[in-house]
């Protein structure tokens, strides 16, 4: 066994038999420093900049290398992160969060990503490679802040870039922490600071500055409509990550035990605080009352009456015309509490039967409380499922066995996420297969990104030579 393997393994055994956290972000902390945190735009882009260039110069190795003590270092953070995420946001749960940031840190690609194209022919050959960008400014979201930047550090670095993070103001004491200890992590890997950089008090102005800095080649931002519209303004390239409002179908001929565990799994997961959960159930009417029986003993709590309908729509929304910020992220137990509606038990998701036209049918309400909506056929099904989905792109999800339906719906959804016969999370990479991603580019196209989005394609071309076939 090599030395290295050796010495994690050792790590592991102490770190799982006495308990004992072998923490390198402690071990390097310099006492009173916040690196790679500034007080100005300006200086952050100017320290990553530098820094880049020297990490430009390493080899993938060393880029390795560096995502490798990442991964290893933020792996002994993961209880530490989520708590803290859960506390400044208020959104969402700790367990979950500890899910996503495990999957962010262990499923997110490196180097091994850049994949370089080739031809060979009489003229010669021509390669495409992945180079780097540079400076990479990245906006990230109050729902997933800290999963989010170490998702994209993981992937921007193994592209070759170093990193400005425009983070969301609610989050930013999280972030700024979790920024600081990947600095950490990297001067001790690979020798350079101030590849993952931010500021102190970020704003929407600051936010501003990073995407129109001329020393950004790529803008990254991860939101709602508002940041990706004001992204898209900046002149800049644009990777844009922005809001969804998932339907999910569920047919007569799918498995409806295991659609109603993953609808009330998926829809429920962080309090449905992902872009990419389930936020409308659409079901065929034969087998919706079965659906409803089997979504109920896997805890979801349907209201049946109108009055307590009534009361929930009234908490959750302004004036049934806006959803009321307050709300997302809770959990159920809290909206009933707070909407004065009895329950017996502690229920993962809380369901009413709807309309397509229901205000939380038509807007991403980001909160366990879906609506389930009755039709009568598969064709019915699909067309509402589309007019949920408003063209965004985003995610969609199907249970059904009948293969000529999943198919029409891959093909006709154009969306970047398409789970069939799974919970939303699956297409994050989470119970599915792929990679993880917290950034899913829907307006611009990407979808679900990975290092190889975050280097530009370079043609590089040797005339009459190295054709060997
Ligand atoms: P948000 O849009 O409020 O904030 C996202 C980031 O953009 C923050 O850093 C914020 O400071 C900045 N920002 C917001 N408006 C801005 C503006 N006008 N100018 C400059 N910067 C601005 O989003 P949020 O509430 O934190 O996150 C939830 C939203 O993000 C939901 O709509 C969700 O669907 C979406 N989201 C999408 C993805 C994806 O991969 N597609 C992932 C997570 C969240």
């Amino acid at each position: 066994m090599e030395v290295a393997a050796l010495e994690k393994l050792v790590k592991q055994l102490l770190v799982e038999q006495l308990g004992t956290k072998i923490d390198p972000i402690k071990k390097a902390a310099p006492a009173g420093a916040r690196s790679g945190v500034f007080e100005t735009v300006d200086e952050a882009i100017a320290g990553a900049k530098k820094a880049q260039k020297e990490f430009a110069k390493l080899r993938l190795e060393d880029r390795k290398k560096a995502i490798d003590a990442v991964r290893e270092a933020m792996l002994l953070q993961v209880e530490a992160m989520a708590q803290r995420a859960y506390e400044e946001t208020g959104l969402g749960n700790v367990a979950d969060k500890i899910n996503k940031h495990k999957l962010a840190i262990e499923k997110t690609p490196g180097v091994e990503d850049l994949v370089t194209g080739i031809q060979t022919g009489d003229h010669g050959m021509t390669i495409y490679e992945l180079s780097p960008y540079g400076v990479i400014g990245a906006l990230t979201p109050s729902t997933n802040p800290t999963e989010t930047i170490i998702c994209n550090a993981i992937g921007m670095l193994a592209a070759g870039n170093a990193v400005c993070f425009g983070v969301h103001p609610s989050a930013k004491n999280s972030c700024l922490v979790v920024i600081e200890q990947l600095n950490i992590v990297l001067k001790e890997a690979i020798g350079i600071e101030n590849l993952i950089v931010t500021i102190n008090q970020p704003s929407i102005k600051s936010a501003e500055e990073l995407m129109t800095h001329s020393d950004v080649s790529l803008l990254v931002v991860t939101g709602g409509p508002g940041v990706v519209r004001a992204a898209m303004g900046s002149g800049k390239k644009v990777i844009a990550a922005g809001a969804g409002n998932p339907p999910v179908i569920v047919d007569e001929t799918a498995n409806i035990e295991k659609a109603a565990s993953d609808i009330v799994s998926g829809a429920s997961f962080d309090n449905n605080i992902l872009c990419i959960a389930e936020k409308s159930i659409v079901a065929v009417a034969s087998i919706a009352d079965f659906l409803m029986f089997q979504m109920e003993k896997n805890n979801a709590f349907f209201l049946k009456n109108e009055a307590d309908i009534k009361k929930l729509v009234d908490l959750v929304t302004i004036d049934q015309k806006s959803i009321n910020g307050k709300y997302i992220g809770k959990s159920a137990t809290e909206i009933l509490k707070a909407a004065n509606i009895d329950c017996d038990f502690s229920p993962r998701l809380i369901v009413f039967e709807a309309t397509k036209d229901h205000l939380l049918a038509k807007h991403e309400q980001l909160m366990p409380v879906i609506p389930f909506i009755r039709v009568n056929d598969f064709d019915e099904a699909f067309d509402v499922a589309l007019e949920i989905e408003k063209g965004y792109g985003h995610t969609a999800v199907l249970h059904s066995q009948n293969i000529s339906r999943l198919n029409r719906a891959a093909r006709d959804f154009q969306t970047a996420i398409f789970v069939k016969n799974g919970p939303s999370y699956a297409g994050l990479g989470f119970g599915g297969e792929g990679a993880a991603t917290f950034t899913i580019s829907t307006p611009t196209g990407e979808g679900t990104t990975t290092a190889r989005h975050f280097a530009k394609t370079r043609r590089c071309v040797l005339t009459d030579g190295f054709t060997i076939r």
